[in-house]
């Protein structure tokens, strides 16, 4: 399934041939679409639009193009919408646009901060459009407290910060046409380092075709385009994108549409992921697993831990995946046992392993336990995640205390002297001195990786 977030589809563009328009999504794939407001008039014929048609959402509001022409009758009018139609999920479209500037700034403003009050009131989420107005936009949505109501700041335009202010308060980033663009360079950049989990698609249509039909009326099933060029930027396949942004749209938008299930085994990419157990040794300042359990569209909660049967039946032929990963959201080498079987198996399969761990499995076995995995694991990651035991006990404080972040080492130390590949990787966090940690890899003789703070899998 993939959700579109943000279409125009009461403008007239659309007038002649709306059922085509409609049909071209689906057999793209494009189940759900969200036709966003930008006028009273447009809000009334949205509103007819998802009355009519399956599976489209609609969303009142005011384009801050529009303000100047906004009647404090239509606040009212916008407002009893979204109290009454329920295909109303969202409040939008509002925001600043400092660039064409149609409309006043200070009507822009009021009409922005109007919107942020009625939505965190009726508990909807925002669509924000911003134009050259990213450090107004960023005070106004800190200053009213618009992250109480969330939502999604759509047609990413801004810088890494911009971004970074927008996640920190809760919302989304919308993705459309402009990243296929060869002059959006920037805006790649900044979409790189946004989690996957914070990111819903969207065309903007008729506006902003993507690259290869550009020219054309744009319309919802040229998401196709976009979700190419986010796959190819993640380093995803473009199911991953899609199931992906598809719960985040549903869930950002209450839409009740997608509901994942918990499971044992997860693809990504070509890689198989194993979830053995939800337990883990630490208790990680920026780990999910407690409150959002969600790896990639992937629910990781588990209701009882499977058994080895249980975990060789999910894989199958371990040839078909590029390498089986121990993984999850929990510490895998607790449940050692259960991992040197099913590696065991794998590797008699002739398929290939990693294991992800927080490298405290000597630790929490009271023995050296690293002998044992030679031969059945190809590859280790060992979350390292600060450069002295200070900073390690801050980040991720451990059940055995501030001895957890010395025993990593040794246990990426030893790790070299029995599985081929080892990886020592950190979170990009201010308080982590990045070259420090490079250097206590390369100490090691290990490889060093950065992961982006709050990207997972
Ligand atoms: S080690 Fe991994 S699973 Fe455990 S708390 Fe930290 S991030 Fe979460």
């Amino acid at each position: 399934m993939i959700i579109e977030t943000h279409s125009h589809l009461s403008f007239p563009d659309f007038k002649d041939d709306l059922p085509d328009v409609l049909k071209r999504a689906r057999e793209k794939g494009v189940e759900v679409i969200i036709t966003v407001s930008a006028d009273i008039l447009s809000t009334r014929e949205n509103a007819k639009i998802a009355k009519q048609e399956e599976r489209v959402f609609f969303t009142p509001g005011i384009h801050p193009h529009d303000t100047d022409n906004a009647k404090e009758e239509y606040f009212r009018e916008i407002e009893e919408i979204l109290k009454r139609d329920k295909l109303a999920v969202a409040v939008g479209e509002t925001g600043l646009d400092f660039y064409r500037n149609h409309s006043t700034r200070k009507r822009q403003e009021e009409s922005f901060i109007r919107f942020i009050d009625i939505a965190k009131r009726l508990n909807k989420p925002l669509v924000i459009h911003c134009r050259d107005a990213y450090s107004r936009l960023s005070e106004i949505i800190e200053s009213e407290e618009a992250g109480i109501a969330g939502g999604v700041v759509h047609c990413f335009s801004g810088d890494y910060n911009f971004a970074r202010t927008i996640l920190d308060n809760g919302f989304f980033i919308g993705v459309g046409g402009t990243i296929t663009y060869p002059k959006s360079n920037a805006i790649r950049e900044v979409i790189k380092r946004v989690p996957m989990e914070r990111i819903v698609l969207e065309t903007d249509c008729p506006y902003l075709a993507p690259q290869a039909v550009r020219g054309k009326r744009n319309e919802p099933s040229f998401l196709t385009y976009i979700i190419d060029e986010i796959a190819l930027l993640k380093g995803l396949s473009n199911s991953d994108v899609a199931r992906v942004t598809s719960l985040n749209a549903s869930t950002l938008f209450s839409l009740g549409v997608v509901n994942p299930q918990s499971v044992i085994t997860y693809r990504i990419r070509d890689s198989l992921y194993v979830n053995v157990t939800n337990r883990c040794s630490n208790k990680c300042v920026f780990c999910r697993r407690e409150e959002d359990p969600i790896v990639k569209g992937h629910l990781l909660k588990l209701g009882e831990e499977p058994s080895a049967e249980r975990i060789i039946e999910e894989i199958g032929n371990p040839k078909n995946y590029d390498e089986i990963v121990f993984c999850g959201y929990g510490e895998p080498l607790i449940r050692l046992a259960i991992v040197k079987e099913v590696a065991k198996w794998v590797k008699a399969k002739g398929g290939k392993v990693r294991i992800n761990t927080n490298g405290q499995a000597n630790l929490i076995h009271k023995r050296n336990i690293i002998p044992e995995l030679e031969g059945l694991v190809d590859r280790i990651s060992i979350s390292l995640n600060a450069h002295n035991a200070e900073v390690y006990e801050k980040l991720c404080p451990s059940e055995f205390g501030p001895k957890a972040y010395e025993e990593i080492i040794k246990f990426a130390k030893e790790a070299k002297r029995f599985i081929p590949d080892v990886t020592l990787t950190v979170v990009s966090l201010e308080e982590v001195d990045i070259e420090k940690c490079k250097n206590i890899a390369e100490s090691v003789g290990a490889n060093f990786r950065i992961r982006e703070y709050n990207v997972v899998g």
